[in-house]
């Protein structure tokens, strides 16, 4: 073991609505100053926590917003989103799958509560991440991977203590289906009550952890629901222990390092290209999409 320690702890912040569908906390860029170039290359975390919707006829959500130059990936634990994008990706993410969408060059984007499913209402709990795309990527036409949770790959921990479900990478030999523009890892670990892991990434990677349910020990610190961890880069490895059973969402990616300006939905390289996106998306260069 080449122990890797904990830089940072956040708790949650008070929850804020995105729209009118995603009631949510949120962890990068954080307020104790994980910003994107510590975060490199997660560029935005929000987690909606478990909320009761009530009933609505009309879906709610967030309408139509750009996106140009890294993915949004959502990860669906309770309740479904209807997704569209103006390059014709779509879909509906039910409760396990993950979409993976690579906005790239740009496209329009809607994100709202499944009809059927926003008319009865429910519990729903939701990530979604953006991962920055390198340079030579950022201008590639768009890209939507539907990833189902039975493609997912998955880790039996020995002896009946949970399982690890990888989305993106690889964990202990199994990969995740999703592909990705640089080295990233994203995994589902499972517990059950004292069920334990041992995670292992390059020391170098950005790697973080976000307790989903439960209680876990790691670094002989213990950790509850909704709270998020940020690994330092001195080690490699680190074990997750639960005190209860548990779940927690895995990220680990190898830093692009190379500059970056955002602003809003755009994130590029520099100002210019930033500039450019704000124009492109004046000009209609983004394509259509039914509001
Ligand atoms: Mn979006």
């Amino acid at each position: 073991m080449n122990n890797r320690s904990i830089e940072q702890v956040v708790s949650p912040a008070q929850p804020h609505f995105v729209g009118d569908g995603f009631l949510v906390h949120n962890y990068i860029p954080s307020r104790s100053g994980m910003d994107m170039q510590r975060m490199d290359p997660f560029i935005m975390l929000d987690y909606n926590a478990p909320v009761e919707f009530p009933p609505s006829e009309e879906p709610r959500g967030v309408g139509v917003h750009p996106h140009r130059g890294f993915e949004t990936v959502t990860i669906a634990y309770k309740g479904k989103v209807a997704h569209h994008d103006s390059s014709g990706g779509g879909g509906i993410i039910e409760e396990g799958d993950v979409q993976w969408m690579t906005a790239a060059s740009g496209v329009l984007h809607k994100e709202y509560h499944e009809e059927e499913w926003s008319k009865k209402g429910g519990l729903f709990q939701m990530v979604q991440l953006w991962v920055n795309l390198p340079a030579k990527y950022k201008m590639n036409p768009p890209k939507y991977q539907a990833i189902k949770n039975q493609q997912m790959g998955v880790f039996q921990l020995p002896g009946n203590q949970g399982s690890v479900e990888v989305i993106a990478g690889k964990y202990s030999g199994v990969e995740g289906p999703a592909q990705t523009f640089s080295p990233i890892h994203m995994m589902n670990a499972q517990f059950e009550s004292r069920g334990k892991a041992d995670f292992s990434f390059p020391a170098h990677y950005t790697t973080c952890a976000l307790v989903i349910e439960g209680e876990v020990s790691i670094n002989d610190r213990v950790f509850s629901t909704n709270h998020f961890v940020l690994f330092s880069t001195d080690g490699e490895d680190f074990a997750v222990k639960a005190t209860k059973p548990s779940k927690v969402l895995i990220l680990s990616g190898e830093p692009l390092n190379e500059p970056i300006a955002a602003q809003g939905p755009f994130v590029m390289n520099t100002r210019q290209e930033l500039w450019q996106a704000f124009t492109d998306f004046e000009d209609g260069k983004f394509g259509f999409l039914e509001e």
